[in-house]
């Protein structure tokens, strides 16, 4: 019997009515694998807003923590700044790099174990058999009349699915705003509006999600299925079945009758367990998402006729070829440890240990210089040249940094700031700058007009505290045509 209880698609239409699909609950080595990688992300994902981090008074203590309003991310010890937002954009490469490698290497384990759509959706599964019960249960139910029973599990089922939706939402804004703060505002209503919308929406695509479409997304609206079919080549691990072990299958005939069978009893047990509701003995197809439970169920049932496991199975084309002609099964290094998957770890890599080196050796000091342009430039009564300048110097330390300002390579020149008389200008200013913060001046340099000037010049800041370790930045500055 096919998964699909209730097909009415029109043949060459456009449009098939989604089928129905209970997929049986089945144990096995990958089904528990399956729990145990659910466990983890779910843990992951509902626990880390609540994670603290000490950094002192200045900045907040959430290990992670995307403060859009101060547009800071926090990762425990790791502070970026927009102007940094290349570490960001690395990582997203590093993760695209990863899901090629994982590709490569064991086909579509992302899909199949990691991906939050296959996770909420096994849970969302895993609710309903808790309430509904199995997968035959599920079938009396769906076909019985209405009745008080049939409403109030239909009803706490979808109020448990909604449930579970309000809890992905609720995770979902504590990754944006310090966690037990926002939970206290949110229970009693004064949260901002775009909380409550934000759990609102994410509440209704769970449940639309896990609840409904369920395998409608992997197949139709995710693009990782089209785009990884032309990844895969012909030593990726896939989910197989092996026909030449199979066929022709026995569906009720006895060994002892003599007639020549393979070892599947089409017993559809693949088929009842596939949260997608293929037949994998059709060879594969896009809708698999390799989560490999039908090698669970297939397992159990060559268990129980006395055949060895593995007639459904993870292999690789070329395996399949060779053990087809009867050679022994490959060893799965031979699909990990090869040109392909070197190349890419090579590059995930490369990405990952230039980023780590950038992070460890970047200046928390950074300061940025403009011109002022009107007016360009004043000379003054001695022949010298005043200019005036926006300095910003950003602290990217979480405690106040005094630091000096001075200027390099410009002979006798002096510089005083908007908040101080031209009778205090020196050679360098000091000011201190609140932690996290930009702080911004007008300054002033003033250069004698003697002798040849050099072409350019440098504004230079340096940290002063002694935790500064030297901490510095420097800004090139054209040298201004008045100086001359
Ligand atoms: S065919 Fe097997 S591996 Fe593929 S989705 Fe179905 S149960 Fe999972
Ligand atoms: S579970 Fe195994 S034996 Fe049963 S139908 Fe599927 S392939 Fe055949």
């Amino acid at each position: 019997m096919s998964n699909h209880a209730n097909r009415t698609g029109k043949a060459g239409g456009l449009y098939a009515r989604r089928p129905d699909i209970f997929p049986r609950a089945v144990d096995g080595f990958y089904r528990r694998l399956k729990w145990a990688v659910m466990a983890a992300t779910l843990a992951v994902y509902y626990v880390t807003p609540w994670i603290r981090w000490d950094r002192g008074p200045y900045a907040p203590n959430q290990a992670v923590l995307v403060d859009l309003a101060n547009r800071r991310f926090y990762f425990f010890a790791i502070e970026i700044w927009p102007h940094e937002f290349y570490y960001v954009a690395g990582l997203l490469v590093m993760a695209g790099i990863g899901l090629f490698l994982l590709t490569a290497t064991v086909g579509r384990a992302w899909c199949g174990y990691a991906c939050p759509q296959t996770v909420w959706t096994d849970l969302f599964l895993h609710i309903e058999r808790m309430i509904d019960g199995d997968r035959n249960a599920q079938m009396r139910l769906r076909n019985a009349p209405l009745s008080v029973t049939k409403v109030a599990k239909r009803v706490s089922k979808h109020s448990a699915w909604l449930a579970v939706g309000v809890l992905t939402g609720g995770a979902w804004i504590f990754y944006f705003a310090d966690a037990p703060t926002l939970l206290r505002a949110f229970v009693t209503g004064t949260a901002a509006p775009v909380a409550y919308s934000t759990v609102a929406l994410l509440t209704a695509t769970t449940y639309v999600f896990g609840g409904w479409m369920r395998e409608q997304v992997c197949i139709y609206m995710c693009p990782w299925p089209r785009i990884q079919s032309a990844m895969l080549d012909e030593r990726s691990l896939i989910v197989t079945y092996k026909d030449w072990r199979g066929e022709p299958r026995s569906h009720g005939i006895k060994r002892t009758e003599g007639v020549p069978t393979g070892d599947c009893i089409d017993c559809n047990a693949c088929v009842q367990v596939c949260p997608t509701g293929i037949d994998i003995r059709n060879g594969p197809q896009l809708a698999c998402i390799t989560c490999a439970l039908c090698i669970d169920a297939c397992d159990d049932m060559m268990a129980r006729i006395g055949r060895p496991r593995g007639l459904i199975d993870y292999a690789t084309f070329e395996d399949c070829e060779e053990e087809r002609k009867g050679a022994p099964p490959v060893p799965i290094r031979r699909t990990i440890l090869r040109s392909r998957t070197f190349l890419y770890f090579g590059g995930w890599a490369a990405i990952g240990i230039a980023m780590a080196i950038m992070l460890g050796a970047r200046t928390r000091l950074d300061l940025s210089v403009g011109q002022e342009r009107n007016p360009l430039y004043v000379q003054l009564s001695d022949g010298s040249v005043r200019n005036a300048y926006t300095v910003k110097v950003r602290n990217m330390e979480t405690r106040p940094r005094p630091v000096r300002i001075s200027i390099e390579g410009l002979p006798g020149a002096l510089v005083w700031d908007s908040l101080s008389e031209e009778s205090t200008a020196a050679q360098s200013l000091t000011l201190t700058v609140a932690p996290d913060q930009v702080e911004r001046r007008r300054l002033y340099v003033r250069a004698p007009r003697t002798g040849p000037q050099p072409a350019d010049f440098r504004f230079r800041v340096t940290a002063l505290d002694p935790q500064g370790g030297g901490d510095d930045d420097a800004a090139r500055f054209d040298r201004p045509e008045t100086l001359r």
